[in-house]
């Protein structure tokens, strides 16, 4: 018989394989769009996000970046989509329905540019 917390667990492995699954479709999506196959990635990024809602699973923000929100298409850089890095954000124009969205952008450590040291050497305070 199910404990008590049987259902919390049970809501937690499904979401546990619901980004499972997300991982998966947006690699098919991503490899669909460059191949040229758009509509397939299309269709991989719409169930991608049907399967965030689903399962109340929130779509990372790297995912999101590739993803028009409106049309759903797959967005590569220079191919369909515009991304430019603005003053701490991130603005990625989708070129195939005009949809403009910015994320914020903070440089994260993993795998980036150190930020640069500044050599002044002086001992100022304040600022
Ligand atoms: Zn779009």
């Amino acid at each position: 018989m199910p404990g008590r917390g049987f259902w919390k667990r049970k809501k937690r492995e499904a979401q546990r394989i619901a980004r499972e699954r997300m991982d998966i479709l947006f690699g098919l999506a991503r490899d669909a769009a460059l191949r040229g196959d758009m509509e397939r990635a299309r269709r991989y990024v719409w169930l991608l996000r049907r399967i965030g809602m689903r399962y109340n699973v929130s779509v990372p923000t790297r995912y999101k970046v590739s993803m028009c929100r409106k049309c759903n298409a797959f967005l590569i850089s220079g191919k369909n989509a515009r991304i430019r890095l603005e003053k701490g954000r991130l603005r990625v124009e989708c070129l195939e329905c005009g949809y403009v969205r910015r994320f914020p952008y903070r440089g994260d450590k993993r795998g980036g540019e150190k930020e640069k040291k500044k050599r002044g050497r002086g001992g100022r305070h304040g600022g």
